[in-house]
């Protein structure tokens, strides 16, 4: 805390925009120098268990040596070549890979840069399946309450309205329908009746399956994916699941679909595709959907192509991670994590001013009342030597897999202690 904050940081601070971040009353963010499997290294010289994984990103620890080979022998050969009419072996190994991992008919990937771009052209697809197959009148996505889907206007237009970040961008945004994930009898209901209000309209449903990240970490059965599935198939429209934080393991299946042995017609993944090394991701249709693109018209094709899809350190990176599952116990340390989390969070249940703790796969978290300090609230943790970042109401862990356990242990310690003297102190 002492030592002098690094040049840089000071001159810099100046001319920096920081994400979702009031910086007038914020304190400034923590310099950091380094990481390593799961710490995070100061500039001053201190170093915090990482229970974030940079936004859940980095699920094999910072800096695997595997990945970071792959990327170097990459960077050796062609850190990037245009996409159009170029092909390279990073990139379409990976499409190869990920098919094969995913469930069937899904088979056709488009690569992007980012979990919003991923969902947007998930979108895309659903209403230009519609318009080339004569449907034009099909524009608009049913989603749900709690979700979300990214941070530009049209994955704005699907999260939750108010829950959401984005609120105040309402009268711009598409209106889209928003309903209660049917998870009992009151909201299936209430959920069949604005599907056959709309139905004609819609070009597909929109869902995080099993668990909702960024809404508020809200989980739900994988009986409601099975029912989306059936409502889908009746009213003859597209299902989009929304992967980006689920797929890779997190929720404790490889993609979320599998524990509900549901198949959407498309699918975005992105966070832990590279195992958090770089920006990098894919929307993945069936051959179904691919069809209605397919035509001697060129106005048919996917009117989509971002400078930098498919770059090929990126693309190296997500091979690498890929491998690293295949070779490593991932999902069994997943298993691993969800046991320790429910085992070493359950004491916060007992504390006032908390609402609930849940665990998903390597997924913690401890809902509170309401958060009044938030600042205060994310001081304490950083001195309790853990990187951890409550948002709203919510304190959760999504550690690493490949986490120790004495750290993992750390991190719910420091959870437990620092909400218990929450609970009785302000
Ligand atoms: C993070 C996230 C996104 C947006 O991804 P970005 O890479 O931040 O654009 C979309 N959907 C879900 C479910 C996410 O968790």
């Amino acid at each position: 805390m002492s030592a002098v904050p690094p040049d840089w940081l000071t001159k810099g601070l100046p001319h920096i925009w920081l994400p979702y971040t009031q910086m007038l009353t914020s304190p400034p963010p923590l310099p950091v120098v380094a990481t390593q499997g799961s710490r995070i290294k100061l500039a001053d010289g201190r170093e915090l268990v990482d229970g974030v994984a940079s936004w859940w990103t980095a699920c094999h620890g910072y800096n695997h040596p595997h990945i970071a080979g792959a990327v170097t022998r990459q960077l050796r050969d062609m850190p990037h070549v245009m996409f159009g009419g170029l092909a390279h072996a990073p990139a379409l190994t990976l499409a190869r890979r990920l098919v094969e991992l995913l469930p069937k008919p899904l088979d056709r990937v488009f690569f992007c840069d980012s979990g919003s771009v991923a969902v947007e052209v998930a979108m895309k697809m659903a209403v230009q399946f519609w318009l080339n197959q004569g449907a034009g009148g099909r524009t608009k996505f049913l989603s749900f309450k709690g979700g979300y889907h990214g941070d530009t206007f049209a994955t704005m237009a699907v999260c939750d309205p108010e829950e959401g970040m984005h609120s105040l961008f309402s009268n711009v945004l598409t209106k889209q329908v928003i309903a209660d994930l049917p998870v009992d009898e009151a909201s299936e209901w209430a959920f069949d009746a604005a599907l056959d209000a709309h139905a004609g309209a819609l070009a597909a449903i929109l869902v995080e399956p099993l668990a909702q990240g960024a809404g508020g970490m809200i989980f739900h059965d994988p009986a409601v994916l099975r029912k989306l599935r059936r409502a889908a198939d009746r009213h003859g429209i597209l299902l989009i699941f929304d992967e980006v934080f689920t797929g890779f393991g997190r929720t404790g299946t490889m993609f979320a679909c599998e524990a509900a042995g549901v198949v959407p017609d498309i699918i975005a993944l992105s966070k832990a595709l590279t195992g958090g090394t770089m920006g990098l991701a894919a929307t993945v249709a069936t051959s179904t959907v691919f069809e209605a693109f397919s035509s001697t018209d060129p106005m048919r094709a996917l009117m989509h192509g971002p400078t930098f899809m498919a770059n090929p350190l990126a693309c190296a990176a997500a091979n690498a991670s890929l491998d690293l599952f295949a070779s490593e116990p991932r999902l069994r340390q997943v298993a691993a994590i969800a046991a320790a989390l429910a085992r070493d969070l359950e004491p916060c249940r007992d504390f006032a001013g908390v609402r609930d703790v849940r665990v998903q796969g390597a997924i913690g978290v401890v809902e509170l009342d309401q958060i009044n300090d938030m600042n205060e609230l994310k001081r304490r943790f950083v001195e309790s030597g853990v990187w951890v970042r409550p948002f709203r109401n919510i304190v959760y862990l999504t550690p690493a897999f490949t986490i120790a356990e004495a750290e993992l242990k750390r991190l719910t310690d420091a959870v437990v202690a620092v909400l218990g003297a929450w609970s009785k102190a302000w």
